[in-house]
């Protein structure tokens, strides 16, 4: 299956991580496809190296570089960087079809039979399920698909300031035209819908394919004590959620950790997290940091835009206090 393919991006060092998690789990799952990765100019020698070993194409793009349609529309919408260089996946034509995955999704079983899908299957959205999550998605290259979404884009914007909005303000049907392009909840299970529906990821959460690590704290965003095997700043003994944040740490550390220090020699480099040092591996794991205190406006904001702090003030446990207080 040589025209068909993964695509994942990463435009910095952190997303890079993700990124070389992903093919790991893909490939540990033994994928008959591709692995594309596109990159941004910002992505760190080292990161690149390790990419150009776990995929089977590494392309840049650089939109202030491209002198294309990409860059006269970057230079409209200046906010939609990211979402512009995501677009670009439409470019990839030598594939007749691909799934675009995240750089913060796991891949915990084979999921191949997501190219028997069309254009543009993807799951729905948990915050609001007429909407599909953009994390994962069937699409097929096309110029013209292309050139379509970047127009889209500049005319109309991105209602969310991102991807998500402008893919689903593009492909407006999805809610309601065909029922075999939604794709079910198991291949983009955000782990937020752990705490938002917390016993239907008990009946159904062990079905899941792929886990997305949606939101503000990614993976990276936390400490692992490999010897221990335990990931810092798991508070919500009740849930599995820390399961998931456990194997991709266990792949992180097992599989891109060496080969990143392969990569830098005897060089001090900078991983973005203290605790993927060798060093600091060994050490007791550092506490995660104290947030700053929030006023309740701050916070309803700040859920409102899908940042809920569910492992600390909006844990389904307070969250279940506060419901009973008030039944009461
Ligand atoms: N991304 C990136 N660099 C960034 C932000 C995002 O490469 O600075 C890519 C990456 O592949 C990421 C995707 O765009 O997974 C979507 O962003 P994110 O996952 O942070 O959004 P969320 O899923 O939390 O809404
Ligand atoms: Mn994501």
């Amino acid at each position: 299956m040589t025209d068909q393919a993964f695509v994942t991006l990463a435009t910095n060092d952190s997303y890079a991580k993700g990124a070389m998690v992903l093919a790991k789990s893909l490939r540990d799952h033994k994928t008959s496809r591709k692995l594309v990765v596109l990159i941004g100019p910002h992505i760190s020698e080292a990161s690149r190296a390790v990419l150009y070993k776990m995929y089977d194409e590494v392309r840049l793009v650089d939109l202030l570089d491209s002198g294309d349609s990409a860059n006269l529309a970057l230079m409209k919408r200046p906010d939609l960087g990211v979402t512009f260089t995501k677009l670009h996946c439409w470019t990839l034509t030598h594939y007749s079809k691909c799934v675009f995955m995240d750089a913060d999704t796991l891949v915990l079983a084979n999921v191949d039979e997501l190219f028997d899908r069309e254009e543009l299957s993807a799951a729905p959205d948990p915050g609001w399920p007429d909407c599909f999550n953009s994390g994962v998605f069937v699409f097929r290259p096309s110029i013209d698909t292309y050139s379509k979404l970047l127009q889209y884009c500049t005319e109309h914007g991105s209602f969310d300031g991102g991807d998500q909005g402008v893919l689903n303000g593009f492909f407006c049907g999805w809610a309601t035209e065909d029922i075999g392009k939604h794709l079910p909840f198991i291949y983009n299970m955000s782990s937020i819908a752990i705490y938002t529906y917390l016993p239907a990821f008990k009946e159904y959460g062990s079905n899941a394919k792929v886990v997305h690590f949606l939101g503000k704290t990614k993976p990276w965003s936390y400490t692992y004590d490999p010897k221990k095997k335990t990931v810092k700043g798991n508070v919500a003994e009740a849930s599995t959620h820390p399961t998931f944040l456990l194997e991709w740490w266990s792949l992180y550390s097992s599989c891109v950790v060496p080969m990143l220090h392969h990569e830098h020699g005897d060089q001090p480099f900078d991983y973005g997290c203290s605790s993927c040092e060798e060093e600091v591996l060994q050490a007791p794991p550092p506490t995660l940091p104290i947030p700053p205190t929030l006023s309740s406006a701050e916070r309803k904001q700040r859920w409102e835009q899908g940042q809920a702090d569910y492992l600390g003030t909006d844990a389904f446990d307070n969250i279940e206090k506060k419901l009973a207080a008030f039944l009461k």
